[in-house]
C-alpha cells in the first residue's frame, strides 16, 4: 500500500539541496499534482460532464531564473539533464520526457508570457503511465513554475488550456482538458464537477470518512490507443445519424436519454448504438453523482460508480478482464460504497469510494485477491483529495 509522501524519493529539503549542487543557488518550488476521475469517463470529448479529484502525488520543480535564455531541465526521475534555448524551441516532440515541459514552454510563449531563461529540477511521485496523469502533473507543475517566474499571476484556466494544447499538439495525444484543468483547479477534500463545453466547474466536498482507493491493475494493453481512436469515430458518428432527427445538436453531449430512446433507429449499427447509450447515460450519472454527493449521500454516489463500470464494459466495451475482476472483487469487501474503471480503460487503475475505517482491511484484501485470481501483484493508492498546482517554497 502506498500513501502519499516523498516526492521521487526526495522530501522538499532534499529537492532544495539537490538543486543547490546542481544549480549553486537557492530555487523556488512549485507543485501540481496527479488526478483520478471518479465518474464521467470518455464523456470529455463529447463536450459532456467529468468529476475528477486531484490526488496527493504530485510532480514537483525547483526553479531559478538564468542570466541567459537557456531552459536547463534535469530529471531526477529518470537521472538525466537536457538544454534548450528559449529562442530556439524545437516545434515537435521527439518522444521524450522533456517533450511535455517544451511543448509547455512553447504555448505560454505563443499565449505571450514572457518566459525568462531557468535552471529547472523536477521530480514526480505520480506513478508514470498508469492512467493518474503524470503528463499532465508535468505540463502543469512545469507550466506553472515557468509562468510564476515571469512575476505575473498564473491564470489557472489558461494554464490549463495551454497544457493541453501541448500535449496535443507537440506531443501528439489527442486528450481532453480534464487532466490538466484538474491539476490546476483541484482542492483539498473536494472532487471538481466540469463540464468540458463551457468549462465551467463546481468544487464538490467530499465527506472525510472516505478515501479514494486507486488500485493499479498493472496492465495496460497495447490495442489502447487505436480504441481510444475508434471510440471518438463511433461518437461522431452517432452524433451524424441522430442529427437527422435533431439538427441543432453539436455533440453526444446535447442528447437526453429520452431523445435518445426517441430516435436512435432500430435498423442503425448497434455498436454505434451502444457506444452512444454509454456517454448519454454517463453523462446523466455525473449529474446524479453530482446531486447525491451534495446530499452526502454516498450509496447512491457508489451505485452510479457500479452502473458506470457496467456501462463501460458492456455498452462502450473499454474495461478489462484485470479491471473487472478487481472491480467485482472490490465490490465484496467490507466498508465499499463503489468502485469502477478509471480513466481511458483496457487496463490502468480502478477507483474505489472505501470508507475510512475500513481502507487498511481493503487494500489488503483487495490486493490479496486481485493476486490469488490474476496472478498480478497490484500497487495500491490510499488518496484523499488534494489542492492544485501552487507555490510550495
Ligand atoms: P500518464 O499521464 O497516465 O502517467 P502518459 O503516457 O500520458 O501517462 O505520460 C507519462 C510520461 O510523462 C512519461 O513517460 C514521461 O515521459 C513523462 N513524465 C511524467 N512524469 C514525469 C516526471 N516526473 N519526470 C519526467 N517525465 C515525466
Ligand atoms: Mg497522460
Amino acid at each position: 500500500m502506498q500513501n502519499q509522501a516523498q516526492i521521487g524519493g526526495n522530501t522538499l529539503p532534499e529537492l532544495a539541496q539537490t538543486f543547490q549542487q546542481i544549480f549553486h543557488t537557492n530555487p523556488r518550488i512549485c507543485q501540481a499534482p496527479g488526478r483520478v476521475n471518479l465518474i464521467g469517463e470518455h464523456t470529455d470529448y463529447n463536450d459532456g460532464f467529468v468529476m475528477p479529484a486531484a490526488i496527493g502525488f504530485y510532480t514537483r520543480v525547483a526553479i531559478a531564473p538564468r542570466n541567459d535564455r537557456k531552459l536547463v531541465l534535469h530529471s531526477v526521475n529518470f537521472a538525466e539533464q537536457v538544454e534548450f534555448d528559449l529562442d530556439a524551441l524545437p516545434t515537435h516532440g521527439r518522444q521524450h520526457w522533456s517533450d511535455y515541459v517544451i511543448g509547455t514552454a512553447n504555448t505560454l510563449l505563443q499565449a505571450g508570457i514572457a518566459l525568462t531563461g531557468a535552471n529547472l529540477l523536477i521530480a514526480g511521485n505520480v506513478p508514470l503511465n498508469s492512467g493518474l496523469s503524470s503528463s499532465a502533473a508535468l505540463e502543469v507543475a512545469t507550466g506553472f513554475s515557468l509562468w510564476e517566474l515571469t512575476g505575473q499571476e498564473v491564470d489557472r484556466t489558461k494554464l490549463a488550456q495551454l497544457c493541453q494544447q501541448a500535449e496535443n499538439e507537440f506531443v501528439g495525444a489527442r486528450v481532453g482538458i480534464m487532466d490538466q484543468f484538474i491539476s490546476c483547479h483541484g482542492q483539498e477534500n473536494h472532487a471538481l464537477r466540469l463540464d468540458c463545453r463551457s468549462l465551467e466547474f463546481e468544487l464538490l466536498p467530499l465527506p472525510p470518512n472516505v478515501h479514494l482507493v486507486i488500485c493499479n491493475t498493472m496492465v495496460k494493453h497495447s490495442i489502447a490507443d487505436g480504441k481510444y481512436n475508434e471510440r471518438r469515430a463511433e461518437c461522431e458518428e452517432g452524433v451524424r445519424l441522430l442529427s437527422q432527427y435533431l439538427p441543432e445538436i453539436q455533440a453526444l453531449r446535447d442528447v437526453s436519454e429520452a431523445q435518445f430512446e426517441q430516435h436512435f433507429s432500430k435498423d442503425w449499427s448497434e455498436r454505434i448504438r451502444r457506444r452512444c447509450r454509454h456517454v448519454i447515460t454517463e453523462n446523466a450519472r455525473v449529474l446524479q453523482a453530482s446531486a447525491a454527493l451534495e446530499q452526502g449521500n454516498l450509496a447512491t454516489f457508489g451505485q452510479l460508480m457500479i452502473e458506470s463500470h457496467r456501462s463501460l464494459m458492456k455498452d462502450y466495451k473499454v474495461s478489462s478482464s484485470e479491471l473487472d475482476v478487481m472491480v467485482d472483487e472490490a465490490l465484496k469487501v467490507e466498508g465499499v460504497y463503489g468502485a469502477r474503471m478509471t480513466g481511458g480503460g483496457f487496463g490502468g487503475c480502478t477507483i474505489n469510494l472505501v470508507k475510512a475505517e475500513n481502507v487498511e482491511n481493503f487494500a489488503q484484501t483487495i490486493a490479496t485477491r486481485y493476486e490469488r485470481v490474476t496472478k498480478i501483484q497490484p500497487e495500491i493508492y490510499v488518496c484523499t483529495a488534494a489542492d492544485g498546482a501552487s507555490r510550495i517554497v
